[in-house]
């Protein structure tokens, strides 16, 4: 059923997105309406035609004298990225919900980086260092890590960085089957979050937990998978449809043992920076 919308309510709404899109917020999503509150008539303007008009308004684009030519608008509640990751952590908690934390871990590893990030890298688990300070990535593997994406021509800050689980196995084993499937829906969560453009999976384990594949390394690596993260049923992420690209590089920690395999990582990261429109030519995979 068409909304009214009052035009002061209107107006609030444009500005409120002209706004967002002076920060550079771009990315608006259509918020799921409780069905409780749309037949109780609650539901009116964040999610209807009058809030859809709202937007076009701010986008300069919408015609008060032609409604019946108006197009469908996608996008209208904004969707707040930070508010987002940080709601997962939050629910996270102090998580006890697999052997992991009564293994010897300091804290949880939740995940780095920009919110807004169009590259995001996935690792296996935390070791010692990452441990010791709470975020992936900053032992040796991630001084590798940390070159691979200068390499890129990116900054750290300009990625997002997460773990397949959060939590330190023991003497840094790789964590096993239970401890992924019971963690991963975390990250998954993350990625639909941060809804890079590409995901990187570092390694095995990030491969096959993200893909469902028990592929080796040979046959996973060389490609770019169309990728849509498997979002828990009652996952706030899941009211936005959301589906990236995915490809698969060696671990920096598997590097540092063979750097031979370096030039086939680089391979790997050219084809993603190829993706992501960056300059490949002039660019040298010496990651150190
Ligand atoms: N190895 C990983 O897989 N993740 C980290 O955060 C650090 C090392």
């Amino acid at each position: 059923m068409k909304q009214v919308l009052d035009p002061e309510r209107r107006r609030a709404i444009a500005e409120r997105l002209h706004f967002y899109r002076d920060l550079g917020v771009y990315d608006f999503y259509r918020r799921a309406v409780p069905l409780d509150a749309a037949e109780a008539g609650l539901a009116e303007d964040a999610t209807g035609d009058a809030a859809e008009d709202a937007a076009r308004e701010a986008a300069g684009t919408f015609d008060r004298g032609s409604t019946a030519e108006r197009e469908p608008m996608k996008t209208v509640a904004v969707l707040d990225k930070p508010a987002a990751l940080m709601a997962i952590r939050q629910e996270l908690g102090d998580c006890k919900r697999c052997p992991l934390h009564q293994l010897g871990r300091k804290q949880i590893v939740f995940g780095v980086g920009n919110a807004e990030a169009e590259l995001m890298f996935v690792g296996e688990g935390p070791g010692a260092d990452e441990d010791e300070q709470g975020e992936p990535f900053v032992g040796r593997a991630g001084q590798l890590l940390n070159n691979m994406i200068t390499a890129m021509g990116l900054r750290r800050e300009d990625v997002y960085i997460g773990n397949v689980v959060k939590c330190r196995p023991p003497q840094n084993r790789t964590p096993e089957r239970e401890e992924c499937a019971t963690c991963s829906p975390f990250l998954m969560r993350q990625i639909a979050a941060v809804r890079p453009k590409i995901i990187v999976a570092l390694g095995a384990v990030a491969a096959r937990t993200l893909l469902g594949m028990n592929d080796s390394m040979a046959k996973l690596r060389g490609r770019i998978y169309d990728f849509s993260p498997a979002l828990p049923k009652h996952a706030p992420e899941r009211a936005a449809e959301f589906s990236t690209k995915l490809a698969v590089t060696y671990h920096p920690a598997y590097l540092l043992r063979d750097p031979r395999q370096k030039k086939e990582a680089w391979l790997d990261l050219q084809m993603v920076m190829r993706y992501l429109g960056l300059a490949t030519h002039g660019r040298s995979g010496e990651q150190g």
